[in-house]
């Protein structure tokens, strides 16, 4: 038997992440202009590494409390409590991870019982069915359409749930589509979840990537708090990807069950990166929304160039994805993204990479410097005319 054979057939369940391969192939190659990493570009700003050396500084070197420092959690909860009104204890109510890829583990591995199904509006963050799959549970996609501009409806979601439905798992503003959800529809499912007594987990990691309009936060609608488990973090906001630190923020028996499990396998987050999140919420706003303007004015150029070049586009409300669709070309999404890579060496990551209804698009990031995005048009503008 080899050694692969004898792995677990949850891992083997898993396919590879579709981001990462076209990451690995793009770094390979010399020259290549990517749009293919949800990453800002910018440097985390100079106020939050200096607090971390200075904590270094002062010896900060210690493990902490497996929910997290204090000060933090109190951070958190205020910074919540500032946006959108909805409190939390922030001893028993919030816990502080390794990211919010690790808070998702958390929740899912916290809910899950093997076979419960949770449904995952899609295209959707290629984590979201992984996770689910390697907590036993399993996941129902619900597609949604450009013409929709890729919300989730209530119509799609009741066809698509059963007796086994236990969870609902949404992340908006959406990677890879940059769709929002206005109040009034997140309302309606907020009811949805209500009726088949679903509990929710919502990632709202590009919350404050919202360009049109504001976020609505999950846990702020009628009777959502206590049956969502709210994820968010510092990676995206305050381009903070290397630090890895996140947050849940939720009912007392969400967080225990969470912090059960987060106790044994991680026992706290970074130390230093706690220390970088605290002064982030506390003098770090301004600067994270000059990064927000900055992409701003890049989605406006890539939602312009995409459409000059007469590819259909839906404009995204948030995030620093765009999500054109390449259809007209005759390609597939992986075929038109691997000659893309190969011809006019541009990165982007072939829809199919974020569930089925991803097909026939390819997911751009805009979290790159103007002139990239602009070299970026002129290449993909070449590169499609063979196709018309
Ligand atoms: N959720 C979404 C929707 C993401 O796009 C990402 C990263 O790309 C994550 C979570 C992971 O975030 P973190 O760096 O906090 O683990």
């Amino acid at each position: 038997m080899s050694w692969a054979d004898r792995l677990s057939p949850t891992v083997k369940a898993v396919p590879p992440s579709g981001i990462r391969r076209f990451f690995d192939i793009a770094a390979e190659m010399k020259g290549v202009i990517s749009l293919g990493v949800g990453e800002p570009d910018f440097i985390t700003p100079w106020h939050i590494r200096e607090s971390c050396v200075h904590g270094l500084h002062k010896g900060y070197t210690s493990y902490t409390s497996n929910y997290g420092l204090l000060e933090l959690r109190e951070e958190i909860v205020r910074s919540i409590y500032n946006d959108y009104q909805v409190t939390y204890d922030p001893r028993t109510e919030a816990l502080v991870t390794v990211g919010v890829s690790e808070a998702l583990d958390l929740a899912v591995r916290a809910l899950l019982s093997p076979g419960d199904e949770v449904l995952i509006p899609e295209p959707c963050y290629v984590s979201y069915k992984a996770c689910v799959t390697l907590a036993g549970g399993h996941p129902v996609p619900v597609p949604t359409k450009m013409e929709d501009e890729f919300r989730v409806t209530v119509e799609q979601l009741e066809n698509l749930v059963t007796p086994r439905t236990k969870v609902l798992l949404i992340g908006y503003p959406n990677n890879p589509t940059g769709a929002v959800m206005p109040k009034e529809e997140l309302t309606a499912i907020a009811l949805f979840a209500l009726k088949h007594d679903l509990i929710v987990i919502a990632d709202e990691i590009y919350a404050a990537l919202t360009y049109d309009g504001t976020h609505t936060c999950f846990a702020s609608l009628p009777k959502m708090r206590d049956r969502t488990i709210l994820l968010n973090g510092f990676s995206k906001a305050y381009a903070m990807t290397g630090w890895r630190i996140g947050y849940a923020l939720a009912n007392p028996d969400f967080i225990a069950a969470m912090n059960k499990i987060h106790q044994y396998t991680m026992l706290c987050a970074p130390i230093t990166a706690q220390l970088a999140a605290i002064e982030a919420l506390r003098h770090g706003k301004d600067k994270m929304k000059s990064m927000v303007a900055e992409y701003n004015c890049r989605r406006q150029l890539m939602l312009k160039g995409l459409h000059q070049l007469g590819l259909k586009c839906f404009e995204p409300k948030g995030a620093f994805y765009i999500f054109p669709s390449i259809r007209e070309t005759g390609l597939t999404s992986l075929k038109f993204a691997e000659e893309l890579l190969k011809t006019e060496k541009v990165a982007v990551v072939p829809g199919d990479a974020f569930g089925e209804s991803g097909e026939g698009f390819i997911r751009c990031s805009y979290a790159s410097s103007f002139s990239n995005l602009s070299q970026a048009l002129e290449k993909i503008d070449h590169f499609i005319k063979q196709y018309q």
